[in-house]
């Protein structure tokens, strides 16, 4: 329900209308709860009107989405009709070439099922790795010199600045980038390695502040330009809330 508020440019994929206006194909996007949440308690952090403020929030759990919040509102998010599209994550492929699935058919003999199976459970940075979906084992192994952990970890953080740099531009700026969920709240590393992409846009991390975990904490030092923030998600919470609104 979040995600209604993506306008057509956001939501529209790059196929015949007739799917569209016959079937709803279209990006939803998912993670809703989460980002509204964790929007509304960056204003509070930052003591605005979530009106005046651009928030990017990347919700990085086992499944992981980045959203533009803009004047509180959603305006594009990364997961699709499915959540299997956009950033790699801990199993699930995100985006690929659909190409992809048709080379795979052909090789393996492996119908649509599997491969959208193997898509969803085999891929991601597991599936690079060959090791874990479990952001603390790509962590153990790359202390231990894993080059296929490094990598995936690299290609997930990769992403998740490609899709920040994306959203500063959807937006046409940014007042604040959150970061959220398992891998988010928990993670300075993978926070870390994303922030190493965004000098362009003047941010800088406070290693101190970054060391800290599942705390709402400001991670970005007094001159970075623009602020960054770890935010605990609370899906719980919200749910409730949007239950008692509705019973009254
Ligand atoms: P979620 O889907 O939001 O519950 O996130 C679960 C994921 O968070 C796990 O699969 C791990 O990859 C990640 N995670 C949890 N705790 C930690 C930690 N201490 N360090 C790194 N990653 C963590």
């Amino acid at each position: 329900a979040f995600h209604q508020t993506m306008p057509e440019k956001a939501f529209l994929y790059g196929i015949p209308r007739k799917y569209y206006d016959e079937d709803g194909i279209r990006r939803y996007g998912f993670h809703g709860t989460s980002h509204q949440f964790v929007s509304l308690e960056t204003a509070k952090v930052l003591g605005k009107d979530i009106k005046d403020l651009k928030i990017i929030v990347c919700h990085l759990g086992n499944g992981a989405s980045v959203t533009a919040v803009k004047g509180g509102e959603s305006v594009d998010t990364s997961m699709g009709l499915t959540p299997l599209e956009g950033l790699i994550m801990g199993t699930r492929s995100g985006d690929l070439d659909p190409a992809i699935i048709e080379y795979i058919a052909n090789k393996e003999g492996k119908t649509l099922t599997e491969i959208i199976s193997m898509l969803n459970k085999e891929s991601g940075v597991y599936g690079i790795s060959g090791k874990s979906s479990d952001f603390r084992d790509l962590n153990k192994g790359i202390a231990e010199g894993d080059k296929r952990c490094e990598i995936a970890m690299n290609v997930f953080t990769y992403q998740a600045a490609k899709f920040i740099g994306g959203y500063v531009a959807a937006m046409n700026g940014v007042d604040a980038i959150v970061f959220t969920a398992g891998v988010g709240e928990n993670d300075p590393k993978v926070r870390k390695d994303t922030c190493s992409h965004l000098g362009y846009l003047g941010v800088e991390i406070d290693d101190e502040a970054n060391k800290l975990r599942g705390e709402e904490v400001k991670i970005s030092t007094e001159n970075s330009k623009v602020p960054v923030y770890v935010v605990p998600t609370n899906e719980e919470l919200a749910i409730a809330r949007e239950t008692v609104a509705l019973a009254k």
